[in-house]
């Protein structure tokens, strides 16, 4: 009994270092490096300002939307401190994570007091504090969603933006595919020969602006966001680009084409970014498209908790299919040790259990040390079941297997040959 409850810590221990030790890639992101300016959220007035805190502080208020919208970003912060952290205790997943990355950053937060930590922010430039975030969570590189119909962005990818290996890229395609009747306009203004109707001259052309796109930033791989009634093959605009331009360059570049389905846009736009909302889509198009295009790579992660099961069993069916992440509204930890859980029953390691979908840069820092934290149990309760067996995990192995959780998976999907 004793030398079993002494393995136990052993295992224990050993998961818990690898885990904490991993270098991690997070391959889906909203962040951008220092060199593309305001593009890049950080500080703690985006922190507290995070889409996720906005929809939560309107529980609380009586405050119009409209009158929350004029305010200024440190008013606003000022407004959601005082409701979700001094009000009511802030045991929500996204207030949490404040507390958790101002923690990490070694500040005292049993003080509640917002604007006490605004100086160590004011203090620090861009560039340090991105070294020390990464540094911090030992993040390796973390994937943007690159959007060439933004024109911020556009513009910094057409200057001389020298590549920050730590931040690669993905070519993000919604304006394109959910957005045909005025996404085709643009691309004739940027030179493209297209028109409204989507005959081979058009799709040709948009077969161009993608590779050219997916060249200039060396996307990893191209994404766009669905709804929950995303359905394939479809008679439309969308179902034609995916069809006719999006699968045959991601084919000819060796590309996977990550899908994120199940965002209902918009159910109050009062909340703007707020706004969005889930709703439960239909598995089978992911199986569909697998078995259609063998030769094609899909990047699937599912909003609605009620879509895991099904896409873990697709995943099983179909090894052009990688699994990732606990999305947005699934990211909380107990549906994170829930769906990893079945995750690694269902598929073993062959899965990217989380990605951070940070928005906000110091977000890397709660999100990680959360994900960290729930992946590792999870892991010790397999392993401890696999020594109950007699078969005892090594170091070795247990590390092999962290990495792969934490980015190698991804990687080698990238270079697996269909
Ligand atoms: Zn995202």
């Amino acid at each position: 009994m004793g030398t079993r409850g002494s393995r136990q810590d052993m295992l224990r221990t050993a998961v818990r270092e690898a885990v904490a030790e991993v270098e991690i890639t997070d391959v889906h992101t909203h962040l951008y490096p220092p060199a593309f300016g305001d593009l890049l959220l950080w500080g703690i007035d985006e922190l507290v300002n995070y889409h996720y805190l906005v929809a939560e502080v309107f529980r609380y208020t009586d405050l119009s939307y409209e009158e929350f919208w004029q305010m200024s970003k440190r008013e606003q912060a000022d407004l959601i401190w005082r409701h979700l952290f001094e009000q009511n205790s802030p045991i929500g997943e996204a207030c949490r994570g404040i507390l958790t990355t101002l923690h990490v950053l070694g500040m005292d937060v049993a003080a509640r007091d917002l604007a006490s930590f605004r100086p160590y922010f004011e203090q620090t430039t861009v560039d340090e504090y991105v070294d020390h975030v990464f540094e911090v969570e030992r993040i390796k590189q973390v994937v943007m969603t690159n959007d060439p119909f933004d024109d911020r962005e556009r513009e910094c990818w057409l200057g001389d933006y020298k590549p920050d290996p730590r931040f690669r890229a993905a070519l993000r395609i919604d304006p394109l595919l959910n957005g045909w009747p005025t996404a085709w306009q643009r691309l004739e203004e940027w030179g493209y020969g297209v028109g409204e109707e989507l005959n081979a001259a058009t799709v040709k052309e948009v077969r161009r602006f993608l590779t050219e796109w997916v060249e200039r930033m060396d996307a990893l791989y191209l994404a766009v966001s669905l709804p929950p009634t995303f359905a394939f093959p479809e008679d439309s605009p969308r179902g034609t680009l995916i069809r006719e331009c999006v699968l045959p360059v991601c084919e000819e570049l060796d590309r996977p084409f990550a899908m994120m389905v199940g965002v209902k846009k918009l159910v109050n736009p009062e909340l703007r970014d707020a706004g969005d909302s889930v709703g439960k889509s239909d598995v089978g198009v992911v199986e569909h498209l697998c078995a259609e295009y063998p030769k094609n790579k899909f990047l699937v992660t599912m909003l609605a908790r009620e879509n895991q099961h099904e896409l873990c069993v697709a995943a099983r069916k179909f090894r052009n299919l990688l699994v990732f992440g606990c999305w947005w509204f699934l990211n909380n930890p107990s549906l994170v040790d829930e769906i990893t859980r079945m995750r690694l029953e269902l598929l073993g390691l062959s899965v990217v259990p989380q990605h951070s979908d940070a928005r906000v840069l110091d977000q890397l820092i709660y999100k990680w040390t959360h994900s960290r934290q729930t992946i590792a149990r999870v892991l010790c309760e397999k392993y401890a079941d696999l020594m109950a067996t007699g078969w005892v995990p090594e170091r070795m192995e247990i590390r092999r297997d962290v990495e792969n959780l934490f980015g190698g998976t991804f990687w080698k999907f990238l270079e697996k040959k269909l």
